[in-house]
């Protein structure tokens, strides 16, 4: 066995039906008196139902939460954290909540601590609950860092409250998280305990999420899903990610397409592009989908489950390709196969066409 680091903090995770009740308790297991709960305007109803069930130890409710976290949204959250008071917060909803609850963490803390810790509840499969990977968009660019202060102290994941998310997201939500433990199983700090989480995560998502998207009222299939979201985030968060993810942030970043619909579309055939560089990989990942073939196996889920297979059909201009592909090669990046902008134009062409990876 090669040399490896296993270095990954503890989260405390409650995991079950009903478990956003305990928060509460959990609170006072931080010794915080004064939450403020965060969530997108969707999502209002359930924080303001949390609160509701917090009383005094909630201090208000925020629910502005939007992609990619607007620096002036993330602005106005901590301004609002101070005026009331604020010494936690109870992020509810997807990674572009959880993204603000981070930008909250990130201000420094008496003690070099974040100065609001967070409890998370997630309601998508993004996994960035999971992870120290924190971003904020300021003039229509996304600066992404990592920092252990903004990771969740607490996680309350209540497959309950993902039964809401509609089919059209919940696919693509859980194929997001599939492209996180794909990239973990062949990244340059790749760990066989961190592998052992990716390929379990695969494995819980590609049996969950057929069901999910057939009956999104299973509660089964929501927690198997929620499950695999976890453990796919935890391997985001212990690893560096590579070409899936670089090409996804560009295209996401530069043309405005669907976070979790540009990483359905790509993943097959990013995958397709390291086949060749990550064999080992690619036997795991295509043994957690129950496919001959790893990138064929995540092409075929991605159908199953009626999510995009092609960029023309999440808005990808047809005459973007050429500065995508030139976007995706001007900085270097660890990759298990050494990126060239005529691969990665191919890789645009078949991910444009939504053709099967062969
Ligand atoms: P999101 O948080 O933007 O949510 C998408 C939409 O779904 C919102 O309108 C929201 O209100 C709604 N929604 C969320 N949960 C719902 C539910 N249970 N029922 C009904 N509607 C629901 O989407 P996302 O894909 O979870 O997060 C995307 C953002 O997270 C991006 O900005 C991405 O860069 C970031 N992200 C960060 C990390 C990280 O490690 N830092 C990881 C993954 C994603």
């Amino acid at each position: 066995m090669r040399t490896f680091v296993y270095d990954q903090p503890a989260i405390r995770v409650i995991f079950g039906i009903g478990v956003i009740d305990r928060l509460p308790e959990e609170m006072q297991r931080l010794g915080a008196r004064r939450a403020l709960l965060l969530a997108s305007p969707g999502q209002r109803p359930i924080a303001e139902e949390a609160a509701r069930r917090l009383g005094a130890a909630a201090a208000g409710v925020y629910a502005e939460a939007a992609v990619h976290v607007p620096i002036e949204i993330a602005r106005a959250v901590c301004e609002t954290a101070k005026r009331l008071e604020a010494d936690c917060c109870v992020a509810i909803g997807g990674g572009s909540t959880i993204g603000l609850g981070k930008a909250i963490a990130l201000q420094n803390g008496a003690n070099g601590d974040s100065a609001l810790p967070i409890i998370a509840v997630p309601t998508t499969y993004s996994g960035s609950e999971m992870t120290p990977i924190h971003g904020v968009t300021e003039g229509g660019v996304k600066k992404t860092g990592r920092d252990r202060r903004v990771l969740p102290k607490v996680v309350l994941y209540d497959p309950a409250l993902t039964v809401s998310l509609p089919r059209h997201m919940s696919g693509p939500s859980g194929m997001n998280a599939i492209a996180h433990s794909v990239e973990a199983l062949y990244a340059p700090d790749a760990n066989p305990i961190v592998s052992l989480f990716a390929a379990e995560g695969i494995r819980a998502l590609a049996r969950s999420l057929p069901v999910v998207v057939e009956e999104p009222a299973n509660l089964e299939a929501r927690a198997d899903a929620l499950y695999g979201a976890w453990l796919s985030g935890a391997a985001l968060g212990a690893t560096s990610m590579g070409l899936h993810h670089k090409l996804c942030h560009t295209l996401g970043g530069s043309f405005h397409l669907p976070h979790a619909g540009v990483h359905t579309v790509v993943l097959p055939h990013a995958t397709a592009f390291n086949r060749g560089a990550a064999p080992d990989a690619m036997r795991v990942v295509a043994g957690a989908l129950g496919a001959d073939e790893a990138a064929q196996g995540l092409y075929d889920l991605a159908v199953r489950i009626g999510a995009p297979v092609a960029l023309k059909e999440i808005g990808m201009p047809a005459d973007a390709l050429d500065r995508a592909a030139r976007l995706a090669t001007d900085n270097p990046y660890d990759n298990p196969r050494p990126i060239d902008y005529a691969g990665i134009r191919q890789l645009l062409e078949d991910a444009y066409h939504g053709t099967r990876p062969v």
